[in-house]
């Protein structure tokens, strides 16, 4: 298996890795140009979701398995699964459903530590065994609605602090350490293999929180002085964004891997929740002036469809004006506002496009392949299912080849 370093995956040379393949257009100058859409378009590059799918795969110190919510787009699963990726982090009945429907091989763990009784039920129906709980009533939910089941995978979620992460995910659920011994005691009675998990938090900038989380990993393990069989290291992986800087995702597994061994963990089975880090990078949103004023643009596209993260979280994108030529172009700093009526709409960037920008353009905005598409509405009447694939590379990876 080939495997790439982060920060090679850019270059030309490698373009030899990438899938051949069914694309719907070559190119995004001309998917604008036959489709004259009247709504944003969604972009999948098959051939970076392969790309980081095999790096996860050959470089991540255990079990890779994909977060679901990041991005539930049929393409997506099909590309993670054509690269290789088997394991399916679920939430809700739903995704379950569009999972087993569409890869009926794939296997999935059911992770969201609050479950309504009949997808228990229907779950554990259609074959789903690993089940994640942060209270005694949630484990009692499972025991009860599996008929005590023998066949139990119960993954104990523990509760962190937040350091260092863009989005905070330690508020809502994680059991404090005293009770996850106390559930992993209680568990043991009812389910022969346990694990641990955690979520560090969405877009972690230092890699050193897993180390933090896999040494409270540790410590609750000995105190409960059961047999654990799992430790489930969430997802968090981060991406580059514009201004945000993170270290390679190197970094982040040789961290976990060295901690694995520090704390004498490294025996059990290793596995990973990628959302973000797996597909992002593999989608983009394209959007169209529709009109300009000063250094305003508003755009077909905004933070009730798939820019939510660009408005009140303030995120900025990698962003290109299609067709251009970013060599030659004089670039200017814009703000965006959605198409909807309400004004938190309105996402601040600023985003660098070029200077004579115009009513009518199409731009790409990048590194929307998870939470983008995923999160959009319908509020307003605004709403787009087109959704495309092309090969190669977004305009901004392509940016950074020109500069290597
Ligand atoms: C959202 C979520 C993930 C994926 O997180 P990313 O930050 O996108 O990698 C993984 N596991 C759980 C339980 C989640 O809620």
């Amino acid at each position: 298996m080939k495997t790439l370093e982060y920060s090679q995956y850019y270059t030309e040379e490698k373009r030899d890795f990438v899938t051949e393949g069914k694309f719907d257009f070559l190119n995004l100058p001309e998917a604008v140009a036959s489709l004259k859409s009247e709504v944003p378009i969604y972009v999948i590059y098959p051939e970076v979701i392969k790309t980081r799918a095999e790096y996860f795969i050959g470089n991540f110190p255990g079990r890779v398995m994909f977060a679901v919510k990041a991005n539930p787009n049929v393409t997506v699963l099909k590309c993670l699964w054509d690269a290789g990726i088997r394991h399916f982090d679920v939430a809700s009945i739903n995704e379950v459903n569009l999972v087993a429907g569409l890869l009926p091989e794939a296997k999935m763990y059911f992770m969201h530590p609050v479950k309504s009784r009949k997808a228990i039920r229907d779950s554990y129906a259609m074959g789903i065994r690993h089940y994640a709980v942060d209270s005694m009533d949630e484990l009692n939910k499972i025991i009860e609605e599996t008929n005590e089941a023998a066949d139990l995978v119960i993954h104990i979620r523990i509760r962190l602090e937040n350091q260092s992460a863009a989005y905070d995910l330690s508020g809502k659920f994680g059991a404090s350490e005293a009770s996850a011994v106390n559930l992993l005691k209680q568990a043991a009675h009812y389910s022969s293999r346990l694990g641990i998990t955690f979520h560090v938090g969405s877009q972690t900038m230092d890699s050193s929180a897993y180390r933090k989380a896999l040494g409270v990993t540790k410590a609750i393990i000995d105190s409960a002085g059961v047999p654990v069989e799992f430790i489930d290291v969430g997802g968090g992986f981060p991406v580059a964004y514009p201004g945000m800087p993170s270290a390679p995702l190197s970094n982040y597994f040789s961290q976990i891997k060295e901690a694995m061994a520090e704390f004498g963990l490294d025996h059990l089975e290793l596995v990973g929740e990628p959302g973000r880090a797996l597909v992002a990078e593999g989608g983009s949103t394209l959007a169209r002036v529709e009109l300009r004023r000063g250094n305003d643009l508003y755009l077909n596209e905004g933070v009730y469809g798939s820019f939510f993260d660009a408005g009140t979280p303030e995120w900025r994108y990698p962003t290109s004006r299609i067709g251009m030529n970013k060599k030659h172009e004089t670039i200017a700093e814009y703000r965006f506002f959605g198409p909807t009526c309400d004004s938190i709409d309105t996402m601040v960037g600023p985003f660098h496009l070029p200077a004579n920008i115009k009513e009518g353009d199409w731009i790409e905005v990048a590194n929307l392949g998870a939470y983008g598409q995923a999160m959009a509405t319908h509020f307003n009447g605004f709403q787009s299912d087109i959704t495309i694939t092309v090969p190669g590379f977004p305009a901004h990876l392509k940016f950074v080849e020109n500069n290597t």
